[in-house]
């Protein structure tokens, strides 16, 4: 199949090209995001494949279906950016990557717990600095620690386990509730009950509408004081101006970000010799109890393989007229929120 792959990096001709030789698929990488000034660019291809931070919404859905495409892959788990009741109007199958590596993900959710909770970003700038002093560095045991997990799926579960594995003290919300990360020692509780006694909040659940702003100044108002919050899931599921005015109060103690609201216009490119014109993210970038990566949670050997794997693997199914079982038909997406709730 030709495929008009969009948000195209160095990483992704690798590993997408590897497999594309041997899938028999034809590849045409495209550095722009795919929007509603690039959709133009996939005009005559069957296949388009995108990232994250691309938008397929009605007006794209309905450009992609005007141009003759008929598949789009998606190189994600989370599909938020995708109008699926639009692709179903116009017969376009979608398709996603459901699992990659839930490790990647969860070992970076661990990785950004320790790092702002010891300073390590201060402490790696002194050390080359010749500055050996600690003060500003001093951190916590996170043995005995309540996290608490919202969204107990594949991510959330290895991060359950990983934690357990510290010593911690696991409490989790979730709409559909895991049976292994009671094994793991995990309590289920109602979100208000969690805000409350958890000292470290971490999600895990996708973007959805009523996901949208989970933690806002309600929520962060009903946290311990001094909590941490991470978020390796979807930028909008924290209300950032929120987050911003509770670092202020200090009833944010830290916070560790590999996602961001309006992340589309910065991450994945390289603006080290631009004016940032984000102020909410320039004013998040000045509190030392806060670190971001720019979405990378994913970014590891194994899980771009998988990607590369599933996302072509997904056009090989569909030009066989075969499913793949990982096609989100918009019905089933409805269906399978409709059954996750209490
Ligand atoms: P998953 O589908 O296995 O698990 C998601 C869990 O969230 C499910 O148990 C589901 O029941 C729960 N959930 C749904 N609605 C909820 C709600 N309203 N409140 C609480 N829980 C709810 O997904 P996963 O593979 O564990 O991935 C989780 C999220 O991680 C994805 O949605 C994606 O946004 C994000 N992600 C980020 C990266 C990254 O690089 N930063 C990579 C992959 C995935």
């Amino acid at each position: 199949m030709r495929i008009a792959v969009f948000s195209a990096r160095s990483y992704d001709r690798r590993f997408l090209s590897e497999v594309a030789e041997r899938e028999g698929h034809e590849l045409t990488f495209l550095e722009p995001r795919l929007d509603r000034q690039t959709v133009s660019l996939a005009e005559g291809y069957e296949g388009v494949c995108i990232f994250v931070n691309d938008t397929a919404d009605a007006e794209v859905v309905a450009a992609l279906a005007a141009g003759g495409t008929r598949l789009l892959t998606l190189r994600s788990a989370g599909y938020n950016h995708v109008d699926l009741a639009a692709a179903a109007a116009h017969d376009i199958t979608v398709a996603r990557v459901p699992a990659y590596s839930p490790y990647a993900v969860a070992e970076h959710t661990v990785a950004l717990m320790l790092a702002v909770e010891r300073r390590l970003h201060r402490a790696y700038n002194r050390v080359r600095e010749g500055n050996f002093a600690l003060d500003g560095l001093l951190g916590f045991d996170l043995r005995n620690q309540r996290i608490g997990i919202i969204g107990t799926g594949k991510i959330g579960e290895i991060v359950a386990r990983i934690m357990r594995g510290f010593g911690c003290s696991l409490r989790a919300y979730d709409v559909v509730r895991n049976e292994t990360v009671r094994d793991y020692g995990v309590r289920y509780v109602d979100l208000d009950t969690l805000f409350a006694e958890c000292d470290v909040i971490t999600l895990h659940c996708p973007l959805t509408p009523e996901t949208y702003h989970l933690i806002d100044a309600e929520a962060i108002a009903k946290m311990k004081p001094g909590v941490m919050i991470v978020n390796t899931s979807r930028g909008a599921l924290i209300d950032t101006r929120a987050a911003i005015e509770g670092l202020k109060s200090g009833r944010i103690g830290n916070l560790a970000l590999d996602v961001y609201e309006e992340e589309g216009d910065l991450f994945f490119e390289d603006l080290s010799d631009r004016v940032i014109t984000d102020d909410v993210f320039s004013r998040l970038l000045t509190f030392p109890n806060v670190f971001i990566t720019a979405h990378q949670a994913f970014f590891t050997e194994e899980a771009l393989r998988n990607i590369a794997e599933t996302t072509l693997g997904n056009a090989t199914a569909f030009e066989a007229g075969e499913a793949s079982g990982n096609e989100l038909a918009e019905e089933a997406v409805r269906g399978d929120h409709r059954r996750q709730r209490p």
